[in-house]
């Protein structure tokens, strides 16, 4: 674990810089009884020094990083004892030149009594923990997988025209996917490896951290100072997006709401991996006179007062042209007439078929003349019922 090289860990755990293991092992567990998280439950103050002493006797009570931290005043992972020892060494001899540590420049670093030696005197030391966690973290991370990736699936809404759903046909629909790049063919790269731009090519980057300078492993090549040449059309990416005109099959019957599955037609994959699919989900179009529900369509149909009260055959429009229906006398207005398989063909059973759903409604004709104004009188009278006896029957 990175530390910072100020923190004095014998006295966080309040024992001497010459104590035994076994002190320090003791000196640790009293202290971890007093201030462990689960003694003291939601004490903030408690569990930062907690996370100190752990820190401390983390270091402390392995050999081979006390070690390190007494020669260096720090500890961390990334530091070869045997390198630390050399820096020791120098360090007591009075050296100034700077020692690599295999990943840092210890130049600036002085040690608590040293000069700082920038111009920048101001400048913090900041903390060790987050100048270390930032640069290998970024440095440790592995190179993007460049294998075979499938393309992912896409969805699209594919409004069809209200024929071509019940009749079938062939229908468009203009949809964006990620194709294999044209430049380089879905291989992200065009040629061989290139020296990396970000550190000419050394696979090393120097990083300022307050007044220390760090050679850290570059984060572009991965400290290799080679990268791949980049294809500038897909920009890397091994696609590219485009606009494409999909033509596809509708079955007759197709309802509203169905999936069709295009396979291959999803976005494309990169450096062969499989396309994903295409899934359409249709909708419909509508119609100004028939209004389909599943696989039956409904009609309203007008018929006159007379129609209604003798009884009729009358023409009525279906989805096959004209057909007759016959009106049973007092067809009331509203009532509804089922014309059996008149409806649209099964999508799923071929040669089912809906049915026609005819509303009927009553058109009440505007008499303009005065002999028509009498026969309705009369008519009134010869038949008068009171259609509304139920209704008050029922207040
Ligand atoms: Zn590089
Ligand atoms: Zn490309």
């Amino acid at each position: 674990m990175p530390t910072t090289q100020n923190k004095d860990y014998y006295g966080t755990l309040g024992v001497k810089k010459t104590a035994s293991s076994d002190d320090i092992r003791k000196a640790f567990r009293k202290l971890a009884r007093k201030y462990h998280p689960d003694v003291n439950p939601g004490d903030k103050k408690a569990e930062e020094k907690f996370k100190e002493i752990s820190e401390a006797n983390d270091v402390l009570s392995d050999e081979k990083k006390r070690k390190v931290y007494d020669q260096v005043g720090f500890y961390s992972d990334q530091i070869d004892p045997a390198q630390a020892e050399a820096y020791a060494r120098q360090q007591s001899q009075g050296g100034q030149s700077p020692v690599d540590f295999g990943g840092f420049d210890f130049s600036g670093f002085q040690g608590a009594g040293g000069a700082p030696q920038q111009g920048a005197g101001s400048a913090s030391w900041g903390s060790f923990k987050d100048i270390f966690s930032g640069i290998f973290s970024g440095a440790q991370q592995p190179q993007r997988a460049r294998g075979p990736q499938p393309g992912t699936d896409l969805e699209y809404q594919a409004t069809v025209d209200f024929w071509t759903a019940i009749r079938g046909g062939q229908a468009r629909i203009q949809v964006n996917r990620m194709e294999t790049c044209p430049t380089c063919h879905g291989q992200a790269s065009t040629g061989g490896p290139t020296q990396c731009p970000e550190c000419n090519g050394s696979g090393q980057v120097t990083q300022m951290g307050g007044r220390m300078k760090f050679n850290i492993p570059c984060p572009r090549c991965n400290g290799t100072g080679r990268i791949n040449n980049t294809c500038a059309t897909c920009h890397g990416e091994g696609v590219v997006s485009r606009t494409e005109t999909v033509d596809f099959r509708i079955k007759a019957g197709t309802r509203d709401g169905q999936r069709i599955r295009l396979q291959g037609k999803g976005n494309s994959g990169v450096n062969g991996g499989a396309a994903g699919d295409l899934f359409l989900i249709v909708r419909t179009g509508t119609h100004p006179v028939f209004t389909r529900v599943g696989d039956d369509i409904h009609v309203a149909v007008p018929v006159t007062i007379a129609e209604a009260s003798l009884g009729a055959k009358v023409d009525v429009p279906t989805i096959d042209g004209r057909a007759q229906l016959k009106i049973p006398p007092g067809t009331q207005s509203g009532q509804k007439l089922r014309m059996r398989e008149r409806g649209v063909e099964n999508a799923q059973r071929p040669g089912q078929r809906g049915d026609q759903i005819v509303t009927i409604d009553v058109v009440v004709p505007t008499l303009n003349d005065e002999r028509s104004r009498e026969i309705m009188r009369e008519l009134a009278k010869l038949n008068n019922q009171d259609p509304r006896v139920a209704l008050f029957e029922k207040v």
